[in-house]
């Protein structure tokens, strides 16, 4: 016999995504390590929060949701959000006692038994089950979230000539706050909040700084309001429900026009240039025959979602994303998408959560277990 074991639900990814969908799921009586399990592999507390750079303090951090049933409140703005958020996390497990089971990686997601061809139309799984591999043995599970953000899966684009950099090219995954940069010349890569946020700690310490984007960037005058986040969303929602990969919700809103950056336009940090067309050994150049010489080359170029280990489900479309129908695969109702696409905010994550638990409460009434 094998040592798998069985439960309702594995939730994979303990960020703000999957830890809505635990409070979720124990609120409608499913009971850890019996009915489900939270699996994540992050050595602590904190989802992707708890590996951002010192310097961006919780003050800096606009728009955090608390999860659901627990404020955070009393944060000192001053304090790195690493250590707020992974704390305010922590004791967050610990009120709701989700049993967070780390470091445990998943590895694949695989078709167990009963599962598709389906012979009923879709929702009728003849008590299908999945099979979730990890470093920690392997679960058999009748209903996924899959919650695994998209830090561990940085953007980096190729340009002619990268290989050839000789100084220190890095990601804003890797950012370690300004003061590294002390007399160095940096040029930046990405029209992002992470790229404006990098280049005006930077300036403060660099002996030049150079902003690159491939489109101009969009600034945004006054107060993001509801409406604005909501015809956000539904861009990207629209995207995932055509099955094209999904875009961030940042990037259809642009960037705040605040005071940081209006100065950063005014002190010409945030000059932006177009996209360079090669990489040479000493730094940047264009095809007009301009030239930057650069120490550093950092790209804020983004994320994507970290959904490797569902490749054997084979959930990808010719658009090369995932259908999406509400929170779930559109090819696969037992497989649901939190913090993916649409829900990829702290606010989206929570309502996903919420959403993907009642679907799946429906879904297991519906389809009782394989004998
Ligand atoms: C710099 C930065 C600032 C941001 N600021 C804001 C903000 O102010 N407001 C806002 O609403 N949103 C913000 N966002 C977006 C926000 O971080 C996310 O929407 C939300 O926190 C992500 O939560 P999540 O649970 O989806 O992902 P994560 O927090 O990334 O959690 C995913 C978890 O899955 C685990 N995991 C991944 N792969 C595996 C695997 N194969 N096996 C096991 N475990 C795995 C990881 O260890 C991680 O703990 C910001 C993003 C960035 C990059």
């Amino acid at each position: 016999m094998n040592n798998t074991r069985e439960v309702e639900v594995v939730v994979i990814g303990a960020g703000q995504a999957g830890l809505a969908g635990a409070y979720h799921l124990r609120r409608s009586g499913f009971q850890p390590d019996r009915d489900f399990v939270v699996l994540d592999h992050s050595p602590g507390p904190g989802g992707a929060w708890q590996f951002r750079w010192p310097s961006l303090t919780y003050g800096k951090v606009h728009g955090m949701h608390a999860l659901p049933g627990m404020e955070l409140t009393d944060a000192d703005p001053a304090r790195p959000s690493a250590e707020v958020i992974s704390a305010y996390f922590d004791r967050y497990e610990r009120t709701f006692d989700l049993r967070v089971r780390r470091p445990v990686d998943v590895r694949a997601v695989r078709e167990g038994h009963g599962g598709p061809p389906w012979t009923e139309p879709v929702g009728v799984l003849g008590g299908g089950r999945l099979l979730v591999e990890t470093s920690d043995g392997v679960w058999s599970t009748r209903a996924l979230i899959n919650a695994t953000g998209t830090w561990d899966r940085p953007f980096w684009p190729r340009y002619p000539g990268q290989e050839t950099f000789r100084g220190r090219q890095l990601h804003t995954a890797q950012y370690p706050g300004p003061e590294e940069f002390a007399g160095q010349r940096v040029v930046a890569v990405g029209g992002g909040a992470s790229g404006t946020q990098h280049l005006l700690e930077i300036a403060a310490y660099a002996a030049a700084t150079t902003w690159v984007t491939r489109r101009p960037p969009v600034f945004r005058e006054g107060p993001f309001d509801e409406d604005a986040g909501r015809a956000a969303v539904a861009l990207v929602e629209e995207r995932v429900r055509q099955g094209l990969p999904p875009r961030s919700v940042v990037s259809v809103t642009g960037l705040p026009l605040n005071d940081a950056i209006r100065r950063g336009i005014e002190d010409g940090v945030l000059d932006r240039q177009p996209m360079f067309d090669r990489i040479t050994p000493t730094g940047v150049d264009w095809a007009d025959g301009r030239h930057v010489d650069a120490d550093v080359i950092l790209w804020a170029t983004g994320f994507r979602a970290a959904i490797d280990h569902l490749a054997p489900l084979r959930l990808r479309g010719p658009g090369g994303g995932i259908r999406m129908e509400g929170t779930h695969a559109a090819a696969d109702p037992r497989v649901h998408l939190v913090g993916y696409g649409p829900s990829a905010s702290t606010i989206g994550a929570n309502r996903a959560g919420r959403a993907a638990v009642r679907d799946i409460r429906r879904l297991l009434e519906r389809e009782p277990a394989a004998a």
